[in-house]
């Protein structure tokens, strides 16, 4: 007979939330960690200042996840961002909202998040163990019976929550090792790929741009011949390409392209604002201002100074040209440049280097009103290890604390129900 006690595997968002929501429903909790320190990846989000949910009404959080946002709708609504925001400011993290609703501690430090989390799991009563890697789930007549460690340790446990996380970012312990435990035991794993993650381009002019962050810019994912999504905000240019979070929240419908063997293209609007017609007569009024200039010093007051030589270069206008000397026609194909500068995607960086990974455990073998396996009794999951992702703006941990709350109460009741 197993010990009457949870497992949580994974001392990330979903665990920690996971083994605490158990343990204060009078369960004994073993949580299981194979770093050092637990909640590395948290720490280091949101460029070290975790942002850990956000601010939008519930109802329209569901739109966020494009990897299977349904199986989150029951999920979020139970423990949602305001009673994130509450249970952080329980544990003295206080919150604020900043641009595109997105949520940060008031101090602005991560690692406060990770703090107040294990002040939570010490409350409850979880006995936490770090350095210690889960191996294998052992299982009996299609039941849990605990776990094997990779130095052959074997603990027993008649639950196991499994919240190993996704693959990417590998040096915070997210290995992907929950990917091939679930095979293993008989679940279906969706391929994992990177989401949000920079891509690379095959132009080479991007490294001349390097650094160069542009605000209000509209980019369009171009493939199969059409557009396909057009996102608003801030992008960055890098030596090998793209990223910024217009970026990312493109990148998923870009891999997934790129992964059918289609062309991929991103086109660039400088200046959404504006109509054709309005950028035509914008640039009449400064190629008039600027008419006995050189073409190379009339584009100042429209383009950042590092975009001007790459925009000159594409339009083929010659540098040194008097303005006024300039065609209609040219004119023409330089504002056509300006609201639709094109890159086509050679590739994404690879999963290692995402913000969240794509697929996972399938979702249609987990209960979503539990988080329970369909496939063996006593196994629940939570986290980024399952076929969710989120975009960017605090969806994904929000997601991950979510399921996690929510696995965490189930496993206990589960246990409970045995006795
Ligand atoms: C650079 C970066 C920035 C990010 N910023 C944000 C942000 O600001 N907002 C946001 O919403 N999301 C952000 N994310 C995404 C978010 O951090 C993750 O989606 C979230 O942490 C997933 O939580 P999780 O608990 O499922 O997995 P993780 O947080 O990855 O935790 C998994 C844990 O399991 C442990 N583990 C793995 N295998 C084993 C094993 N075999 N045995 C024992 N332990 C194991 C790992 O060591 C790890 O501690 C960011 C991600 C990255 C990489």
């Amino acid at each position: 007979m197993s010990k009457e006690r949870i497992i949580v595997v994974g001392a990330g968002a979903a665990g920690l939330m996971a083994a605490g929501q158990a343990a204060f429903k009078g369960t004994e909790v073993l949580l299981v960690e194979k770093m050092e320190k637990p909640g590395r990846k948290i720490a280091i989000s949101g460029k070290g200042r975790c942002n850990l949910t956000n601010a939008e009404n519930v109802g329209d959080f569901i739109q966020n996840y494009p990897g299977n946002g349904r199986f989150l709708h029951g999920i979020l609504r139970e423990f949602d961002n305001v009673r994130l925001c509450e249970f952080f400011a329980h544990y003295g993290v206080d919150t604020k909202v900043e641009r595109g609703g997105r949520v940060f501690p008031v101090s602005d430090d991560a690692e406060a998040v990770v703090q107040a989390l294990l002040q939570f799991i010490a409350e409850a009563g979880v006995d936490l163990r770090t350095n210690q890697t889960v191996d294998e789930i052992l299982i009996s007549d299609g039941r849990v019976e605990g776990v094997r460690l990779n130095n052959r340790e074997v603990l027993k446990a008649s639950a196991v929550v499994l919240c190993t996380g996704g693959g990417s970012y590998p040096g915070t312990g997210s290995t992907g090792d929950g990917y091939r435990i679930a095979k293993k035991l008989g679940h279906k794993v969706i391929t994992p790929r990177p989401s949000l993650v920079p891509l690379k381009t095959m132009e080479n002019w991007v490294k001349e741009l390097q650094g160069l962050s542009l605000r209000n810019v509209e980019a369009t994912l171009w493939y199969g011949g059409k557009k396909q999504k057009t996102e608003f905000g801030e992008m960055l240019f890098t030596h090998f390409g793209v990223s910024g979070p217009i970026i990312l929240t493109l990148s998923r419908w870009a891999g997934e392209a790129l992964a059918h063997s289609e062309k991929v293209e991103l086109k660039i609007n400088l200046k959404p604002a504006l109509t054709p017609e309005q950028l035509d007569l914008r640039l009449q009024r400064d190629f008039q201002k600027f008419a006995n200039k050189q073409f190379k010093n009339s584009l100042d007051e429209i383009l950042p100074k590092s975009l001007i030589p790459v925009i000159m270069d594409l339009s083929k206008i010659p540098a040194d040209r008097v303005v006024h000397q300039i065609t209609r026609e040219e004119r023409k194909r330089l504002a056509q440049l300006m609201q639709g500068l094109t890159l086509t995607i050679k590739e994404t960086l690879p999963l290692a280097a995402a913000i969240v990974t794509a697929g996972g455990v399938d979702v249609k073998e987990i209960d979503p009103k539990t988080m329970a396996s369909k496939c063996i009794q006593g196994l629940f999951w939570a986290g980024e290890v399952i076929d969710v992702d989120g975009v960017t703006g605090g969806y994904n941990l929000q997601a991950a604390f979510a399921m996690g709350y929510r696995a965490g109460r189930a496993a206990s009741e589960y246990l409970y129900s045995r006795v």
